[in-house]
């Protein structure tokens, strides 16, 4: 599903992706753990295709298509979807119309018709009522006085929605309480499925503890220096990055 290879990038002329070989096969759940700094995020936004990244080697395909031709737009409306994108509080924008906006986005891309607001509010609701989300969460504006916990609900939400086949997932450093990191793990663990992909991006274990991944690979440096199961994850917090790196 996923294959990327030998992908080199660099941020104001500096690299910061040194030749990373990852591919995550239809429905795997990869995490990709590492120190601060290693580059974790900025593997998310070149995939995503964030501006001011600019990619000087390598190549990523997602579906035997190349990712990296595509407009960021392109991407999403392929499946690819990347969580955390859309911290921003939006006043005045209804969150059920933001989030209709993007399902009828990638829906006129698939070839499929658009929503209208009563056939998306049916549909919203039988997600809402899956994840145990308060209704009123589609009236407020997006994001607009959410709690942590609720604007993680509101990404599971628009993940559901959107049905991607891949999910990046960047945990980010910012610590999400034990009970956002539970709504994250349960929104990715009921996607689960044989053409659904997760790469989860976190800098510390716990997240682990909720989403089992399949494989987990410990970025340094701009690249994987180390994969194994999901027990490498467990020695890595007992162990540190320090020893990764004394042994890599
Ligand atoms: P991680 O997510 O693993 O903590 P990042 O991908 O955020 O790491 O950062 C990797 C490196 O790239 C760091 O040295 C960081 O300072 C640098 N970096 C990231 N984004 C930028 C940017 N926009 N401008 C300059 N340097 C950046
Ligand atoms: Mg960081
Ligand atoms: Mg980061």
């Amino acid at each position: 599903m996923l294959k990327i290879e030998g992908l080199t990038a660099e941020v104001d002329g500096k690299p910061i992706l040194n030749g990373i070989d990852l591919e995550v096969p239809a429905g795997g759940i990869h995490a990709i753990m590492g120190p601060n700094g290693s580059g974790k995020s900025t593997l998310s936004y070149v995939l995503a295709g964030r501006e001011g990244y600019e990619i000087t080697g390598g190549s990523v395909t997602f579906d035997g298509i190349d990712l990296l031709a595509l407009e960021p737009e392109e991407r999403a409306a392929s499946g690819l979807f990347l969580a955390f994108q859309y911290p921003v509080e939006l006043p005045g924008v209804g969150n059920a119309l933001f989030l209709r906006t993007a399902l009828n986005a990638i829906r006129r891309h698939r070839g499929e018709p658009e929503l209208d607001a009563m056939q998306f509010l049916k549909v919203a609701r039988q997600r809402m009522q899956a994840l145990s989300m308060p209704e009123d969460m589609l009236r407020r504006g997006v994001n607009v006085g959410f709690s942590g916990g609720e604007k993680k609900r509101n990404e599971v939400l628009q993940m559901a929605l959107l049905q991607p086949r891949l999910a990046i997932l960047d945990e980010t450093d910012s610590g999400l309480d034990i009970d956002a990191l539970k709504i994250v793990a349960e929104g990715v663990n009921a996607l689960r499925a044989p053409d659904f992909s997760a790469l989860v991006i976190t800098h510390y274990q716990r997240l682990l503890d909720y989403i089992v991944p399949d494989r987990v690979h410990v970025l340094m440096g701009g690249r994987i220096v180390q994969s194994g199961g999901p027990e490498l994850a467990q020695q890595l917090e007992a162990s540190g990055y320090a020893s990764v790196q004394a042994a890599a």
